[in-house]
């Protein structure tokens, strides 16, 4: 899970989510809140703010149309990073969606959510159901607001995420919670597998684009595209230059786009540990930057 730098949305789908939130607030007490919330929710199919939403948090997606949450299944379902039911004051927030995939949303997160203890220790008190949290204080990481990078780091070989903040923190907890109980980011075997592999498949990206990068000739620039890329033909009319620098474009949207674009961004973090990547790094250094 990375942050998610926010796109816009136009002034009318704005008022739109005003005025639905409005209608929710009215309500007198919380259990009224929240069933008016799931029900205008239902309810919204054929309004056409949520069209614009949708195709503005895929823009805001970390790959394409990725899921936000396991980077690896297809993003279907706007998803509300704090659950209506829990918080129907935060039902129609800009700021309290992204897009996520199916079994993220309904298989793994599910409607849960846990806050630190009304007592003011960094304690987690799991809210029941049908019921309101006692604080706004939630353990879940809300990636538009605040960064992943900050509370946990990716291990690039075993595919797995560790808390970074120390345990007993409020910091640890939430960590903690996104991960293991909310998102299942680690027991889940094929997410783990994938971010392995797709460290591996990083690596071949990248050593393929940095002998691109150093090709002196048109002969071994044809010979790497033949041994590596099925559909590509190169035009000997043109310099170069123009060729690398098309391949090298068409290889890094591909790198960037691959599922699991936390493992790039990890890369890039912890190049100085990781010593096949720095040397590509050292050769290509504008990669850094991607
Ligand atoms: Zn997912």
């Amino acid at each position: 899970m990375l942050f998610l730098t926010s796109n816009p949305i136009s002034q009318r789908t704005q008022d739109t989510l005003a005025d639905l939130q409005a209608e929710v607030d009215q309500e007198t007490n919380f259990a009224g809140k929240a069933a008016s919330a799931i029900r205008i929710w239902k309810n919204k199919t054929n309004n056409r703010a949520f069209e614009e939403i949708k195709a503005v948090l895929i823009s805001m997606c970390v790959g394409t149309e990725i899921c936000n949450y396991c980077e690896q299944n297809e993003a279907t379902d706007i998803e509300h990073i704090l659950p209506k039911s829990f918080f129907p004051q935060d039902a129609f927030r800009w700021d309290n969606y992204l897009l996520a995939c199916k079994a993220c949303n309904s298989g793994y997160k599910l409607d849960q959510i846990a806050v630190f203890s009304p007592s003011g220790s960094c304690t987690r008190f799991v809210v029941a159901r049908n019921t309101q949290p006692p604080t706004q204080e939630v353990l879940m990481i809300n990636p538009r607001l605040e960064d992943p990078f900050d509370y946990w780091q990716l291990n690039l070989e075993t595919g797995m995420f560790l808390e970074t903040p120390d345990e007993g923190t409020c910091e640890f907890q939430k960590a903690n919670y996104t991960l293991e109980v909310v998102l299942h980011l680690n027991d889940r075997e094929a997410l783990r597998t994938q971010r392995q592999m797709a460290a591996r498949d990083r690596l071949r990206d990248l050593k393929l684009i940095v002998n691109i990068h150093e090709a002196p000739d048109f002969a071994t620039l044809n010979q790497i595209v033949n041994e590596n890329e099925p559909f590509i033909n190169l035009d000997q009319n043109l310099p170069l230059d123009d060729l690398k620098r098309n391949l090298i474009n068409n290889l890094r949207s591909a790198l960037l786009n691959r599922p699991h674009p936390t493992v790039w961004a990890e890369i890039i973090r912890q190049e100085a540990t990781l010593d096949r990547f720095q040397q590509l790094f050292n050769r290509f250094p504008e990669a850094r930057n991607w």
